[in-house]
């Protein structure tokens, strides 16, 4: 692979630092660190621009679930590309791939879920539900149901809407975001639950949260709740068992729309298309999904709403009345022709079943890291797991920023040819869903040893 690479790293580097910006990048370090460049890749490694082999469990971010180097998605995008790569999706005009798309998502859809409004990526789908959930309100003569309840640690998106909704800490600083009709919940992290506290306990208490708040808010005024079903990027907070499905009721008993953001969870990263009903027995009013849908290829965001919301709009609806939200490229042509070819591949290589069957073995696996001095939780389920460290194991203290543990195990992985993401002081792995056990140990061993690594660099430098 290394041998037909024609890349000048210092070039690309140079390049970089003076004309791309990235997101999330730590602007006070951008000029002095080397970015990490990645240039080609395959199956479940990539190669950065130097030719060095990586194992890739970050999954692009989350989302290469089919894996990388698929001919057959690849052929499809090019084909429609050269059939029609574009056309309006405005007003009543449709493409093929994008109506058999949307025809064939919802057969793997929970309960009415039948109706698919295509965007551009996570961030718009999530938009687009709230969106759609004022547009609804607002058409059936109930416009004080403007308030949203969503959770801390949250990830929703980064349009100006869908950071308010969102709940890191770490991402809100410096940024100006609505906050009238918006209300953050604790995050429901059994790991930071009060001492002594059982499980149900915990599960009664968040559930008790939500419902608190709608009656403090009055129902008539509440008009969604927000929830991954996991929260994925405020660092694989898995809700105590039933909390899911206890919330969903709660919603449907104050008549507040529920919806489930499966950005993350979708697409086999839990075992199946939607985890929302084969996972936590849910059936939300609306579901989003994004990255695994096109399994990163090229950008595809969807809007899943039941027929219940959606019918009684077109079945209401005078002449002249329209939801006005839309994207020039909603329902892409290629990216529906890419979505396609990925569920094929979904359905015909059963990935579902084979995370089902190794995402208990990867969990256990990473379990293990559990006796390191430094690592206070490893959590996560199936395709989607964390570590958590500590600067103080006993009383689960969060590492001082400065220490940069995230970043100092990521690159001490990288040496040794895995990718991992860090999150401040967590680690996040979701790697594509097409790895295998052996490829599962390595990724825990370079992790494991990297943990250890860190772990005497700190002591000896007197930080730990
Ligand atoms: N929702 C969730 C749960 C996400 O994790 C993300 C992205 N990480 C988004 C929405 C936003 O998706 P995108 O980055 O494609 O806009």
């Amino acid at each position: 692979m290394s041998s037909n690479f024609a890349f000048d790293a210092i070039d690309l580097a140079t390049k970089d630092r003076d004309h791309l910006i990235h997101p999330w990048v730590d602007l006070g370090t951008v000029k002095e660190r080397e970015p990490l460049i990645v240039a080609q890749a395959e199956g479940a490694y990539v190669y950065n621009v130097h030719g060095k082999k990586l194992l890739d469990g970050i999954g692009g971010m989350w989302c290469v679930n089919a894996g990388y180097g698929r001919d057959e998605i690849a052929d499809a995008m090019a084909a429609q590309a050269r059939r029609m790569a574009y056309f309006s999706p405005f007003g009543q005009i449709g493409n093929p791939p994008a109506i058999e798309f949307a025809h064939r998502l919802t057969q793997h859809t929970p309960g009415d879920l039948k109706h698919v409004f295509f965007t551009t990526g996570g961030s718009t789908a999530v938009d687009s539900a709230l969106r759609f959930v004022s547009f609804f309100n607002n058409f059936h003569g109930r416009p004080k149901k403007k308030h949203i309840i969503t959770r801390e640690y949250a990830y929703h998106g980064s349009t100006y809407l869908t950071a308010s909704v969102s709940g890191k800490p770490a991402d809100r600083g410096n940024m100006d975001l609505e906050t009238g009709f918006i209300h953050h919940l604790p995050a429901p992290n059994p790991y930071r639950r009060p001492e002594g506290m059982t499980m149900e306990a915990f599960c009664d208490a968040k559930v008790k949260d939500l419902e608190d708040k709608i009656l403090e808010l009055g129902p008539d005024n509440v008009a969604c709740f927000i929830a991954e079903p996991l929260l994925a990027s405020g660092g694989v907070i898995v809700p105590p068992e039933g909390y899911q499905k206890r919330t969903r009721e709660v919603c449907r008993q104050y008549d507040v729309i529920y919806i489930s953001d499966e950005v993350v969870t979708g697409f086999g990263r839990l075992g199946h298309i939607f985890a929302s009903k084969n996972v936590f027995d849910i059936e939300p009013d609306i579901i989003t999904s994004a990255k695994g849908l096109t399994s990163g290829y090229v950008p595809l965001g969807a809007m899943i709403v039941s027929d219940r919301l959606y019918s009684t709009l077109t079945d209401k609806a005078g002449r002249g009345q329209i939801f006005a939200n839309g994207y020039t490229y909603s329902a892409h042509p290629v990216s529906c022709a890419a979505g396609m070819a990925n569920l094929d591949i979904f359905e015909r290589e059963d990935i579902c079943g084979h995370v089902r069957k190794v995402g208990p073995y990867f969990r256990e696996q990473l379990g293990t890291l559990i006796d390191l001095d430094m690592v206070g939780d490893v959590r996560g389920s199936h395709f989607m797991v964390c570590v958590e460290c500590t600067a103080d194991k006993e009383k689960k203290t969060v590492p001082p920023a400065e220490w940069e543990v995230g970043r100092r195990i990521f690159e001490k992985c990288q040496e040794k040819g895995l990718l991992a993401r860090p999150m401040g002081h967590l680690v996040v792995l979701s790697p594509p869903l097409i790895v295998n056990r052996g490829q599962i140990d390595d990724a825990v061993s370079i992790l494991r040893q990297s943990i250890v690594e860190v772990t005497g660099d700190l002591a000896r430098e007197g930080l730990r």
